[in-house]
């Protein structure tokens, strides 16, 4: 059974008119309910961390300027999002609903975030509606429990991972490979550990060609004991940030690919939703379920 990982605090009233889709949480995971893939018994909570915890990853004074509302304008208008209460609650789970869906793929094989992938923000700062980076807290906390020696970082949303890029450039025991759209946010890109920049307007052929063959050749250098995979479907040809031209079909067949190919050299993967954008949110939660859709078909099988 594939577990999966949610909150209720994930949306949260927000302006609806906001190019951020906050309610896209709570519609993935409804749409998962109605569909059968979530259930009671697969559906697992995570907590909310502390401050002290979120400091361990991040400045410690950042931390408390996101929890105290304390952020100057100039910070506040680079994370891209309102601060209030709610806004603060989510942030604060979403972390450690990346860690608790990686600890529960070591001990299952495959788990799934239905959220997570917020890899703009930065140690100090956050962007490009990123706050806490939950790749990273998740990777610096499995690092430092022993529970994994070594994790691949597999990010296929179309933006840059420029913020787990720069956390993690000085752990050698994680290794980050972004593959993006080059010519899209963030303007100045960071230094993965390999980063793939794809030509605009890239379609689902060359596109699958070129994860599979980045990935193939990833599980066999870098040999992790865990995967954590971003798959964002801000790759969609119809996403208003997205500048790729990647259809449903190719976003399917790209997490199939993905998942399939670790499990089958035995690596535990562990799923983020990561970017999607678009003003109808039931297509854009439907969008995001094909990772958890793919991800349930392969666990049948495991
Ligand atoms: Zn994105």
């Amino acid at each position: 059974m594939l577990p999966l990982v949610y909150h209720p605090d994930y949306s949260f009233p927000f302006p609806g008119e906001h190019r951020f889709p906050m309610e896209k949480f709570s519609l993935l995971h409804q749409h998962l309910r109605e569909t059968g893939i979530a259930h009671r018994d697969n559906e697992y909570r995570p907590g909310r961390a502390r401050a002290a915890l979120l400091g361990q990853v991040h400045c410690p004074d950042y931390v408390d300027a996101i929890v105290s509302g304390s952020l100057d304008q100039k910070a506040q208008r680079r994370m891209g999002l309102p601060w209030s209460e709610g806004l603060v609650r989510r942030t604060c789970i979403a972390p450690m609903g990346t860690l608790l869906t990686a600890q529960l793929a070591l001990k299952q094989g495959l788990a799934c975030h239905l959220a997570g992938g917020t890899h703009h923000a930065h140690h100090d700062f956050g962007s490009g509606f990123c706050i806490f980076n939950d790749l990273a807290f998740a990777a610096n906390q499995l690092l430092a429990s022993g529970a994994v020696g070594k994790i691949l970082i597999f990010d296929c949303d179309v933006h840059q991972g420029d913020g787990t890029a720069a956390m993690l450039a000085k752990e050698p025991r994680v290794y980050t490979c972004s593959v993006h759209c080059e010519k899209n946010f963030p303007v100045r890109k960071m230094q993965s550990d390999l980063d793939v920049g794809l030509p605009l307007g890239m379609t689902d052929r060359d596109y699958l060609d070129t994860v599979f063959e980045t990935l193939e050749t990833l599980l066999e250098n870098v040999q992790p004991d865990l995967v954590l995979y971003d798959a964002g479907v801000d790759v969609y040809a119809q996403d208003p940030l997205g500048r790729l031209d990647i259809s449903l079909q190719g976003i399917a067949d790209r997490d199939h690919g993905v998942i399939r190919r670790c499990r089958d050299k035995g690596i535990p993967v562990a799923t983020v939703i990561g970017g999607g954008y678009d003003d109808d949110r039931l297509a854009l939660a439907r969008r995001h379920a094909l990772v958890i859709e793919e991800a349930a078909r392969i666990a049948v099988s495991m």
